[in-house]
């Protein structure tokens, strides 16, 4: 069974009434029942524990991390982003949600600054499909509807997608590149725009379904071959006679 552990900062359903009504067991808590519902085991990490909940025998034991910030991106210990770095270039796979698109762990595998264009207006946000055979879309319709929602526009300073699964249009005009695959070392990295915290964005089915879609998908391929590298005899005999280095 796939580990998934779920980390969130865990700040705004503390000091916010409306995101603790949305959310009373917290986002990690909502997105954790939504992964236990659809086949995972779940575990969840917050900000204010020991090493932010993500020790090293945490990250061993998990096959895919998400992650949810906003207000405390610069309080996450370098030590730890470096940590979960590492697992993801060893075949951990990772979620990035929402306002994590600035987190130290996104922006530092992505290697850009990840800034966007945003507005809070309640608007309406459609997630269009655009790459329906891939498995993080099954499931899904020609589009998610979400009703209200924050908008993030373009232009988003990321590095190329493999794989771009939805493009978003909002009801104010712009377009956002949604759903953006990558590939990091042996790790596979899915970043998910919807789950703004004063919106219910988190309990709306077909958004449960793209994350439960993104964590097979980033999750390690356990009958991977193995990786080989560094200096390597050769497998055929070379006729070394033409060789001037040798001689
Ligand atoms: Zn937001």
């Amino acid at each position: 069974m796939t580990t998934v552990t779920i980390w969130n900062e865990f700040v705004h359903e503390k000091e916010n009434d409306t995101v603790a009504d949305i959310y009373p067991e917290g986002i990690h808590g909502a997105i954790a029942t939504a992964l236990d519902e659809n086949g995972f085991k779940t575990q969840t990490a917050t900000l204010q524990e020991p090493e932010h909940g993500l020790t090293e025998d945490v990250l061993a034991d998990t096959d895919v991390l998400t992650w949810w910030g906003h207000a405390a991106h610069n309080e996450v210990k370098d030590e730890v982003v470096e940590r979960v770095q590492q697992h993801v270039l060893e075949g951990m796979g990772l979620v990035v949600l929402h306002s994590a698109h600035a987190s130290k762990v996104f922006r530092k595998l992505m290697g850009t600054s990840c800034n966007l264009k945003w507005r809070e207006a309640a608007e309406t946000e459609r997630l269009w499909v655009t790459n329906p055979t891939h498995p993080i879309a099954n499931g899904i319709g020609e589009f998610i509807e979400v009703p209200d929602a924050e908008m993030y526009g373009e232009h988003f300073d990321i590095p190329e997608p493999d794989s771009l699964i939805f493009t978003s249009w909002f009801e104010g005009g712009e377009v956002f590149r949604s759903g953006c695959c990558y590939h990091r070392g042996e790790g596979r990295i899915f970043y998910f725009r919807p789950g703004h915290e004063t919106y219910p964005v988190y309990h709306q089915e077909e958004i449960q379904q793209v994350l439960a879609n993104a964590c097979e998908w980033v999750s390690p391929n356990p009958d991977a071959p193995e990786i080989v590298r560094g200096n390597h005899e050769p497998i055929e005999e070379i006729d070394m006679t033409d060789d001037r280095s040798v001689h």
